[in-house]
């Protein structure tokens, strides 16, 4: 393995046409980080990877690994491993094959690759389906093949490009699971491409959130979650109710009911804000007024969505059993709101 004490991405830029896919990233990873690039789709996350993969040259910026500039090698000359959600499994291949074939193109010698193919098998528990082909493994079986294919090289760090999305709620979580405790037992430097917020939250040391190209926030999964740098992050975090008022004195003016919450950002007086709270938080002992509009079931709880005279939806979650048109008063305990500077859109 290559080893580093550190990779470095320095204002990598990448452009199509006049439009920036991605924007000045610029992010230290240590060794043995779990990196997740988090947003929704086309903020630029697989072309982040394809940049640090050697797929696609940079417009500008550099990537370093230490003293080390990788950004003018090619691909296979980088020395990392790569998952990407459509596995490319050879289907002529046995998965023995498909494992080991990374292995003859870096020229190991056949003793030392049967060992590490072997190893690398045994790690992703697929002993028994060594001489199957990809067609006879069900999608989870053929997903722990490309890591063992992408993990058998000893990279010094693995690209993972979604790799679970093609895969069942069940198997997802499964993998998930397998992915994490790979990264511990290896101590594998990692840097994974989600749009789903909990996988990143989940799996990662620190995640990197883009919106339209740009970094909008790089830090651990509890930053992120509970102190989102923006309104954008934390509409990505799951914080649904964005509800537009005013600022003044410390507290956000909701359609006349003035609310305490932590101020984010730069807001003078008198000017536009967005108090941004979770469901789940949003409590039904308050003083703004609105009617049930929608409730759905979710298991142990209700999700509801209500409605005020003005026209205002809240998403709320609750215990209580309520039902379309019933009145309530929302309430926004201090310690959950955050306020940020802003129009509604
Ligand atoms: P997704 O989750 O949908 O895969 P993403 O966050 O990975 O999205 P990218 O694939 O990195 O997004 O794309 C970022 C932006 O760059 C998008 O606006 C996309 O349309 C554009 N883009 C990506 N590849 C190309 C290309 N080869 N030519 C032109 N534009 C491109």
């Amino acid at each position: 393995m290559t080893r580093f004490d550190r990779l470095r991405l320095d204002g990598v830029t990448r452009r199509f046409g006049d439009a920036d896919a991605l924007s000045d990233l610029t992010l230290e990873i240590q060794r043995g980080e779990f990196i997740a690039l988090l947003g929704p789709s086309g903020c630029g996350k697989s072309t982040a990877l394809n940049c640090l993969a050697g797929l696609l040259p940079l417009t500008a910026g550099s990537i370093w690994r230490d003293e080390i500039r990788l950004d003018t090698l090619p691909p296979e000359r980088r020395g990392f491993g790569m998952v990407f959600q459509n596995y490319a499994l050879f289907p002529h291949m046995s998965v023995q094959k498909n494992v080991s074939f990374g292995l003859q193109m870096h020229g190991v010698n056949r003793t030392e690759a049967r060992r590490r193919t072997t190893d690398a098998i045994r790690l992703v528990h697929l002993e028994e389906h060594a001489t199957k082909l990809p067609g006879q493994l069900s999608g989870g079986q053929q997903q722990r093949v490309a890591i063992a294919r992408a993990v058998v090289i000893e990279p010094s760090l693995v690209l993972m490009d979604e790799p679970l999305s093609n895969l069942d709620a069940k198997l997802r979580l499964e993998m998930r699971t397998e992915i994490r405790r790979l990264h511990q037992s290896l101590g594998l430097t990692t840097v994974y491409v989600t749009h789903d917020q909990e996988e990143a939250l989940s799996l990662s040391d620190r995640l990197v959130v883009l919106r339209d190209g740009r970094v909008q926030q790089i830090g651990t999964p509890e930053e992120v979650h509970t102190r989102p740098a923006n309104r954008h992050v934390a509409d990505f975090m799951g914080y649904r109710n964005l509800l537009p008022g005013s600022f003044a004195s410390g507290k956000i003016n909701i359609l006349g009911v003035r609310v305490t919450g932590t101020p984010v950002g730069h807001l003078p007086d008198g000017t536009p804000a967005v108090a941004a709270i979770r469901p789940e938080d949003v409590s039904l002992d308050g003083d703004l007024e609105a009617t049930v509009d929608v409730v759905e079931y979710q298991g142990r709880e209700f999700t509801v969505e209500a409605r005020t005279a003005d026209g205002l939806v809240l998403h709320l979650r609750t215990g209580r059993r309520l039902a379309v048109g019933d009145p309530v008063k929302i309430g926004f305990p201090a310690d959950r709101l955050l306020i940020f500077p802003g129009g509604p859109s």
